[in-house]
């Protein structure tokens, strides 16, 4: 996708309604299949097909009429589990809701309600060949292929589950309309065709009514590659590529991926022992020779080892609970020694104390320490900094970055007051 004028911040690229939305091929929380809403304390089972709503109101929800037409065929298959060749069944209740068929349900039932749309939903990339060399092929085979065919739905042979599983995983953006009980995945296939890179032009929102609108982020001329990005901001290099290969099945070589300082970001720089830093001699190469190299005493990392720090700390940040002080505190004080400060791991770990400071139970700005309030300041700080690189123009970071500033900036005020 390229733009065909020239385009200033803020300016709308795009509007799309989903082609098809529903509870992520994920195990999704229990919701109800017409509005969404958690069904946590209250549900009711549809009274023609059995399927978790969260009230008698939802049978007669848009997003359910069409399905309930199917699923009432076999209204225990929402229910039912496979497991080593045969059909179990259990109790009917939303947390045993078999919601991994229902995305599929919804795009088959689409050549019936909008040919234009069905055609368009598998017109997009499957990846299949990769899927199955990931053995993401066989997942499908045993837990949503013969589930779905217990709807004795025509067109729902192996081949069209396997290619619509594959089209949802590659192209499906996440979607939490105000009142979810959890994401939802949807299919835009107007913006699917859009190119990735991990330094997005465009911002995404989307509407409660599953609208997605694609705005420019920073201005963009005319004939510009147009960009939305699958990649979180604050993870390193290797730490994106892996992800978009395992997740979407393409090597990312954008901008930030291929140039070692990340755009003078250091987002996965680390410090040597003699101070220097260490970045890798070309980022995207993960071969057993690839190094990376002490920028001062020249000394040199084997990048797979490297890697393999990546994840281990990656993994270790993913078992902090964000309201964590403590936790996160620890993290960065063992860390901070050997990568650099705008690290992406670090950057998001004051993205969490930044919010923390002054917010959390014990760190109130009545109880916090001025030391801690200066810290607030000055992460916030460092993550604006970040932010400023990594996604230039409109950012939602930037705005919720900001206001955290004015709040530590109005904290250290009252404080020198006292
Ligand atoms: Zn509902
Ligand atoms: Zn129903
Ligand atoms: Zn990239
Ligand atoms: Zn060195």
């Amino acid at each position: 996708m390229v733009a065909t004028r020239n385009m200033s911040p803020g300016d709308i690229i795009l509007r799309e309604k989903a082609a098809v939305v529903g509870p992520s091929l994920e195990q999704s929380k229990p919701i109800c299949l017409g509005c969404s809403a958690p069904l946590i304390k209250t549900w009711h089972l549809c009274s023609t097909c059995q399927a978790p709503l969260c009230s008698k109101t939802c049978e007669k929800h848009p997003a359910h009429v069409d399905e309930c037409m199917i699923l009432k065929r076999n209204s225990a298959a929402m229910y039912t589990y496979f497991q080593n060749g045969t059909y179990q069944k259990k109790k009917p209740h939303p947390e045993n809701a078999n919601y991994q068929v229902i995305l599929p349900v919804r795009a088959l039932l689409l050549k019936k309600l909008d040919i234009k749309k069905y055609k368009a939903v598998l017109a997009l990339q499957s990846h299949r060949k990769e899927r199955e060399e990931m053995g993401k092929t066989e997942i499908v085979k045993e837990k949503v292929l013969p589930l779905v065919q217990l709807y004795k739905i025509q067109e729902a042979h192996e081949d069209m589950i396997q290619d619509l599983c594959g089209i949802f995983d590659t192209n499906c953006f996440e979607l939490f309309p105000s009142g979810a009980g959890d994401t939802l995945s949807g299919i835009f296939p107007s913006a699917a065709m859009m190119m990735h890179s991990c330094y997005k032009n465009t911002r995404l929102t989307f509407s409660d009514d599953h609208v997605l609108t694609i705005i420019a982020r920073s201005k963009i001329k005319k004939g510009d590659a147009i960009y939305h990005t699958y990649a979180r901001t604050f993870n390193t290099t290797t730490i994106r590529r892996i992800g978009l290969f395992s997740g979407k099945h393409f090597g990312c070589e954008c901008v930030r991926c291929k140039d070692p300082t990340e755009l003078k970001s250091f987002a996965s720089t680390l410090i040597c022992i003699c101070g220097g830093n260490v970045i890798p001699n070309d980022p995207l190469d993960l071969t057993q020779d690839a190094v990376w190299k002490c920028q001062e005493c020249s000394s040199t990392l084997p990048s797979l080892q490297v890697a393999s720090q990546e994840r281990d700390q990656m993994m270790e940040l993913n078992n902090i609970q964000r309201d964590d002080i403590r936790g996160l505190e620890d993290f960065l004080s063992r860390h901070k020694k050997h990568l650099h400060p705008g690290h992406a791991s670090l950057i998001e770990v004051k993205k969490h104390l930044s919010v923390g400071y002054g917010r959390f139970t014990g760190y109130t700005f009545d109880k916090i320490s001025i030391e801690k309030l200066k810290n607030k300041i000055g992460y916030c700080k460092e993550v604006l900094d970040s932010v400023a690189i990594l996604e230039p123009g409109i950012s939602t970071q930037k705005g919720l970055t900001l206001y955290e500033l004015w709040m530590g900036e109005w904290g250290r005020l009252s404080w020198l007051k006292e």
